[in-house]
């Protein structure tokens, strides 16, 4: 027998509709899904928090809850990142421990855990809080491939895990790259060294995830991750329902109804049809240049956006070429969040601006040892030129001070917390946290038409004598504003957004004075956060940004005068 952990709620929306799924179209279908005897159901973590609070005008909380009360037998599990919970960074271990517990709380029963450069110490501290609290956890391998990644680096890895008490090991194949053989291979190597059930979880994105997933019940598998067909195959994982007819009858059976899963598919056809707008169908092709490249699904369609938001798809085969050789410059980190952002946008400038020219905070902090140990060496040149200091050789977190009791101050100081969970959701993306806990945001529009299918046409029209580019876009899309519109040169000492983002920290202040160099604020975009540097030495003579505010690529920031 197989047992089967669906994600239709977690990472096949996260892969294919940019994790935009709303609660209220999961709950009319959740009770069904209950119904179906899988393993597992995972609902929540990944991206999914972020996005709630970010697009979707959701408590990511309220969600879980939710669901909870509709899916009674299943186990509802999460995704978390380790020390970086369902972030982008390390927080510190009261906010690791208070999160999990919260998650409990509220209803996850498995844990799956992982972290994205493999670095056990990373995943420690929620490891033993989801132990202490009696959930099951799942010790994740972030699967990749590399001159450092052997079958004996990974099984070496589980077996720290089961030490640490994981109940399960998890092979997360997050690009799709595990060959049938491979797959194979480890599979027993696991069984046979770690007396625990090992998960499969792979992307069909190359589209060898099939053939791997039979290999690993050839092996034994435990465990394996699909979703339902409408929301399965592409960059998302296997569709459930060929698994059903494939494995009947073997002694790999799921066991699984298929009449009844086919009437959920019905159902599920009707919630994929609203977000139409949002497949991009470069996410649903069989792409092998994953296999080349080793991009995972849901990094393939954010770059895609990224591109696409600063006007640049025509470089989407530079930026894919690019990738691996950040990646190996960097001691090939496995590509997952945040380790695919940070690569992935390191990449995309590498592209935009020159190589290394300009060079995220994240990618500073990286290669100074913040995200943890590297697998293998960095590049000694692309670390000369990033970072002249020694990199840290402690758990990151062990730097970190305790944050939890200051974080509850200062929103109970801004009289929005409700609920002790608001005071998690803050210390995790304090920006956003509070526009959303203040009501601020509005639910993001669901487009109707994929925006990367260009039906524009440009006109020239004339006002007051002056002659202005027109496009003509169809209803319902986005206009973007062009970067070659905007009169850069007429405009003295100004400092323009090098990409569209938030500012997120706003250094100086009108008439104050900067050296040449200074980091005059922090642009986050793709989810990156971004020194905007002074370019030149001088006084600030207006400011047009506010924290908070969102800006164009191109918009001015703000003016520096000479003195
Ligand atoms: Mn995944």
């Amino acid at each position: 027998m197989v047992k089967i952990t669906d994600t239709t709620f977690r990472d096949s929306h996260q892969s294919l509709i940019a994790t935009r799924m709303r609660t209220r179209d999961m709950l009319p279908i959740a009770e069904e899904m209950d119904e179906v005897g899988f393993f597992s159901m995972e609902v929540w973590g990944g991206a999914t928090f972020d996005v709630c609070i970010r697009y979707l005008n959701e408590d990511p909380w309220e969600r879980l809850r939710s669901l909870k009360s509709r899916i009674k037998k299943t186990p509802l599990q999460m995704l978390l990142r380790g020390q970086n919970l369902v972030g982008y960074r390390h927080y510190p271990d009261d906010i690791v421990r208070k999160f999990v517990e919260k998650a409990f709380e509220n209803g996850i029963e498995i844990f799956r855990i992982f972290d994205a450069l493999n670095d056990v110490r990373n995943m420690e501290v929620s490891i033993k809080t989801a132990k202490r609290l009696g959930a099951h956890v799942q010790g994740t391998i972030s699967y990749t491939i590399s001159p450092v990644h052997t079958i004996e680096s990974f099984v070496g890895m589980a077996k720290d895990l089961v030490d640490l008490g994981s109940d399960s090991i998890c092979i997360k194949d997050m690009a799709g790259l595990i060959s049938p053989t491979e797959a194979y291979n480890l599979i027993k190597s696991l069984k046979k060294e770690v007396g625990v059930l090992v998960d499969l979880h792979c992307h069909c994105t190359s589209g060898m995830a099939p053939l791997s997933y039979y290999q690993a019940c050839k092996a034994n598998v435990d465990i394996l991750d699909t979703a339902l067909s409408p929301f399965g195959g592409g960059t998302s994982q296997p569709p459930l329902e060929p698994f059903i007819a494939a494995l009947a009858g073997t002694p790999y059976d799921t066991g699984l109804d298929l009449a009844y899963c086919t009437e959920l598919k019905e159902r599920l056809m009707e919630v994929r049809e609203k977000y139409e707008g949002l497949i991009n169908p470069i996410s649903e092709r069989i792409d092998t240049n994953v296999i080349l490249y080793q991009i995972p699904g849901g990094m393939l369609s954010n770059l895609v956006s990224q591109l696409e938001q600063q006007n640049k798809l025509e470089k989407y085969k530079e930026v894919l070429e690019e990738v691996p050789k950040v990646r190996a410059e960097l001691g090939y980190p496995p590509l997952v969040t945040p380790t695919s952002q940070i690569v992935g946008i390191q990449a995309v400038l590498n592209v935009l601006n020159g190589r290394y020219k300009m060079v995220t905070k994240e990618v500073r902090e990286y290669i100074s040892g913040f995200y943890g140990r590297p697998p293998g060496e960095i590049d000694e040149k692309v670390r000369e030129i990033v970072s002249e200091e020694e990199p840290i050789t402690v758990r990151p977190a062990d730097l970190l001070e305790p944050y939890y009791e200051l974080a509850k101050e200062e929103l109970e100081r801004m009289h929005i917390v409700k609920k002790e969970e608001d005071i998690l959701t803050y210390a995790l993306y304090p920006a956003v946290a509070i526009k959303f806990l203040s009501g601020e945001l509005e639910e993001e529009a669901i487009p109707k038409r994929h925006t990367t299918e260009t039906f524009e046409a440009e006109f020239g029209v004339e006002v007051d004598g002056e002659i202005y580019n027109v496009r003509i876009l169809p209803a319902g899309m986005e206009i973007k504003k062009k970067d070659d519109t905007r009169p850069r040169a007429e405009i003295k000492g100004g400092v323009f957004a090098p990409m569209q983002g938030m500012i997120v920290k706003l250094n100086v202040g009108a008439g104050g004075e900067v050296e040449e160099g200074d980091v005059i604020c922090v642009l986050e975009a793709m989810k990156m956060q971004n020194d905007i540097h002074a370019p030149k030495s001088g006084t600030v003579k207006e400011i047009f940004i506010d924290e908070g505010d969102t800006v164009m690529q191109g918009d001015l920031l703000m003016v520096i005068g000479e003195d």
